[in-house]
């Protein structure tokens, strides 16, 4: 029996996790697995409402003994104080948990017309440190002004998190083409951005089967347009991989259909790669594709981490079922589809029995 938790977060979120635990029911049913069980756990505003805090104890004590779970996303701009002003829930959670490595597969997919094709690849993002420091140290000292007029960012990164990421990259891309490639600045930023590439040279040394490949940041822009399929991992630092991910989903047709796994040694977290979407919320529209193929993801991830058996068939069925779906022209409304959020998600659970 695989135990995981399901946090419903914010706006969509109470909308698009149920609508994923349909599809991943669905898929473990087809696939001969025991059926999933699920623990419910408050986060973000149904936190606040409980405990009176957006990650309550009892969440964390929760989270803490289980393998991983489906998370919706939170709202975190619209916390009163001071919980606006502090970690996110999921920024939290990665610190506690260590989910270090922020696994992005953007591609096109049937029936959803792109602007660039061709588009087969994974980011390895960075999910703790780098430009986006105030992730790595106490909250909200990443950033200072020493006086009114100079505001200071700093960048962290650690040979340890350097290698983490560059070991997932690599592992990441031996289930894929064999080809990682390290986006960086380290021309400009020699320091820092030398220690990750340096790291990324010397653990991919060590996968014999891995061709390693180096792009500066800016140049990978480029490439992301032109010519997306000399990608297949691209290992990033947290906000280089933030920005760069965003361009290719949207490239690729599919932001909203982006999915995400943020990933460490032992735990993993599936959440959808779009916000928490409060314009659309309560209206029975929001798409759940991002989530369910982040599931997909997770589904994975705990049979190669032993946590299940015949979970990646489950996973096989998830994307299977996704895809039929969409090239049936089913489709929430941002696709320009009739389905509601769902109806969707049923269309893809009767494309997995059927
Ligand atoms: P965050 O700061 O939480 O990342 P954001 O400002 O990036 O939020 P999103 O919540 O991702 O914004 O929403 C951006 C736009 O995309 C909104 O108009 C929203 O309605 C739309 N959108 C996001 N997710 C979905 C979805 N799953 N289905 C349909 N529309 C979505
Ligand atoms: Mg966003």
């Amino acid at each position: 029996m695989t135990r995981l938790g399901l946090l419903r977060g914010d706006g969509i979120g109470p909308e698009i996790v149920p609508a994923t635990v349909t599809v991943i029911e669905a898929a473990v049913a087809a696939a001969g697995c025991e059926p999933i069980e699920w623990v419910d756990l408050p986060t973000g505003w149904a936190g606040l409402e409980e405990a009176g805090t957006t990650l309550p104890e009892r969440t964390h004590t929760a989270l803490a003994e289980l393998p991983g779970w489906v998370t919706g996303p939170h709202d975190s701009s619209a916390y009163p104080q001071p919980w606006r002003s502090r970690l996110s829930p999921h920024g939290d959670l990665r610190q506690r948990f260590e989910l270090y490595a922020n696994i992005r597969p953007v591609r096109n997919l049937p029936g959803v017309r792109g602007v660039v094709d061709g588009m087969d690849l994974a980011f390895a993002r960075e999910n703790t440190e780098g430009f986006y420091s105030d992730r790595a140290v106490v909250a909200g000292t990443g950033e200072m002004m020493p006086t009114a007029d100079v505001a200071l960012s700093t960048g962290i990164f650690t040979r340890r998190r350097a290698t983490q990421i560059a070991h997932a990259a690599c592992a990441l891309a031996r289930q894929r083409r064999g080809r990682v490639t390290v986006v960086h600045k380290a021309h400009v930023l020699g320091l820092t951005m030398g220690l990750y590439l340096d790291v990324a040279r010397e653990v991919a040394a060590s996968y014999p089967d891995v061709t390693l490949d180096e792009v500066h940041v800016d140049a990978a822009t480029v490439h992301l347009v032109r010519n997306p399929g000399r990608f297949d991992v691209l290992m990033t630092e947290n906000m280089h991989g933030d920005i760069l991910s965003d361009l290719a989903g949207e490239l690729a047709g599919a932001l909203g259909l982006s999915p995400s796994l943020n990933a460490g040694d032992d735990k993993a977290m599936a959440q959808a790669a779009h916000g928490s979407a409060p314009d659309i919320a309560g209206q029975g529209i929001a798409n759940p594709t991002g989530l369910i193929l982040s599931a997909e993801l997770l589904l994975r991830w705990l049979e190669d981490h032993g946590h299940g058996e015949g979970l990646a068939r489950a996973a096989d069925h998830v994307r299977d079922g996704v895809e039929r779906a969409l090239r049936e022209g089913r489709g929430t409304r941002d696709l320009g589809g009739q389905d509601s959020t769902g109806s969707f998600a049923q269309a893809v659970a009767d494309a997995i029995t059927a």
